[in-house]
């Protein structure tokens, strides 16, 4: 279980860093090629060519369940 602190990828076709703040954010970079949606409920990514097009950049914190 994990919990998500920041969801953003940085693109590698253009150099924009793109957050999803909230679960239904879905945010392009200005190249077009990635985007990030989901905000703090899921991880979602989207991108032209594969998962090379960007560099995950997404904050997660482990919870342990006792
Ligand atoms: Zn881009």
């Amino acid at each position: 279980m994990q919990k998500i602190i920041r969801n953003r990828i940085k693109c590698n076709s253009c150099g924009a860093v793109i957050e999803s703040r909230t679960v239904h954010e879905f945010v392009q970079c200005p190249c077009g090629r990635v985007y990030v949606d989901g905000g703090l409920d899921y991880l979602r990514r989207g991108y032209k060519d594969g998962p090379d097009d960007y560099i995950e950049m997404a904050e997660v914190k482990k919870l342990d369940l006792k």
